[in-house]
């Protein structure tokens, strides 16, 4: 194809219609470059991108050093398979467990895959270590919850249309109230055989719930009470997103058990990761769980240029300070606005409510018109709009990005 029969957008849209699945819908723009917290469309349309790839893109799009240490390993060595060792896996498993503070790290690609993981170590460790007897574990789950697509992960989810005619379920999974201390006590003390309670700190999918203060405290200091892994998932909520490194350092926890993903590589490659202490990793032995790609030299390369990134770049206190920016900018506004009624979030993690039924398609339509006015973003969960730009934003781009929110609110009032 020539430069001159450059396609359009419709003309690209109709293909992923005809000949791609249609498990996704996406909002109609179809992109072609991306740099920093910019993305173009085919037509050369610029937007600010308020989703970062579900916080995958933290580091902004392309960010040079980390797609530099990619190119670079590309072309020296990507795949050897943990068949044999390789010579950038080991730096990164001790860059990634010192950077954590954990003793061991089990690498994987995707989040799902991540979930997965700490779901077999926790039932290992409650059968090897804690004492439960065979097929037995259970984990405690929250109702809302989002960990991703396998059939196991869907079996505890209360999401119909990401259940309805997968089954039959896995079992093994007590579904609690989230933001709950008495239901996870209760869930705690109904049986001998609880292994873990498996939380994301702040819900993301669901529409960005922030549990009230002290909720994780409390949560982690019931699970040391019961002798249970506090099994955190951070696959969004981790890398800076809320403003610390982790959403769990806000209240200056550590989980038995740490779940990271998307922005482990800044949205270049797919990298995750699960992170224990010894007494827990240490029941995975040789041929007992892996991946093909898992822990490969790309991902090694890439995962600790862009964790070098977050730091070098201060990326978790600019999502702090902006984040109370655009909060209490938006806050200003819900206040008197009939359209929306609720700004929350923390750090550069948040939602707008919009003032509409959960069916209805108004959050739909206010996305299409701000993609209009040059900003992308998505509804999650019918009426409620997550805003989530890449962190290496700046206070000048964050004010621009206000004012065109507001400015499209305002055609809907
Ligand atoms: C995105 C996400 C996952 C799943 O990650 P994938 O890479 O899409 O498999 C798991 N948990 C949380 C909290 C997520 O946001």
């Amino acid at each position: 194809m020539s430069v001159l029969e450059k396609v359009s957008s419709q003309n690209l849209i109709e293909l992923e219609d005809k000949y791609g699945a249609h498990n996704y819908h996406p909002l109609p723009v179809v992109l072609s470059k991306g740099e920093g917290v910019y993305v173009w469309d085919v037509e050369g349309k610029r937007y600010y991108d308020f989703l970062s790839a579900y916080s995958a893109v933290n580091q902004g799009h392309c960010h040079p050093k980390i797609v530099g240490a990619m190119i670079q390993q590309a072309q020296t060595l990507t795949l050897t398979s943990r068949a044999f060792y390789n010579d950038q896996l080991g730096p990164y498993e001790e860059y990634l467990t010192r950077y954590f503070g954990f003793d061991k790290v089990l690498p994987m690609n995707t989040g799902a895959e991540a979930v997965e993981t700490a779901i077999k170590i926790t039932r290992k460790w409650a059968y090897e270590v804690k004492g439960i007897a065979e097929k037995q574990a259970e984990i405690i789950v929250c109702d809302g919850n989002f960990h991703g697509r396998t059939t196991t992960i869907i079996s505890f989810s209360n999401d119909e249309n990401a259940r309805k005619n997968f089954g039959p379920y896995t079992d093994g999974f007590i579904k609690i109230p989230y933001d709950s201390i008495e239901a996870l006590e209760m869930a705690l003390q109904s049986s001998p055989n609880i292994a873990g309670f498996l939380v994301e700190p702040i819900q993301g999918e669901a529409g960005v719930y922030v549990p009230s203060e002290g909720y994780l405290s409390r949560a982690k200091a019931l699970c040391e009470k019961y002798n249970v892994l506090f099994i955190a998932d951070e696959v969004q909520t981790g890398i800076a997103r809320t403003g610390k490194l982790l959403a769990v350092d806000h209240e200056n926890i550590k989980p038995d058990v740490l779940i990271l993903g998307k922005a482990v590589s800044g949205g270049v490659y797919p990298v995750s990761a699960v992170l224990a202490n010894d007494a827990i990793m240490n029941v995975i032995k040789p041929g007992q769980h892996g991946s093909t790609f898992g822990g490969n030299p790309v991902a090694a390369a890439v995962a600790v240029a862009a964790l070098e990134v977050v730091k070098e770049e201060k990326l978790a206190e600019n999502a702090h300070r902006l984040g109370k920016i655009f909060r209490s900018k938006l806050a200003a506004y819900t206040t008197n606005s009939k359209i929306a009624t609720l700004v929350r979030g923390k750090g550069l993690l948040n939602a707008v409510v919009i003032n509409d039924t959960e069916d209805s398609d108004t959050a739909w339509n206010i996305c299409m018109a701000l993609r209009d006015n040059g900003l992308l973003a998505k509804p999650t969960h019918g009426n409620i709009i997550r805003f989530a730009p890449p962190l290496v934003m700046n206070e000048e781009q964050l004010l621009d990005c206000v004012s065109i929110i507001i400015k499209t609110l305002k055609q809907f009032e």
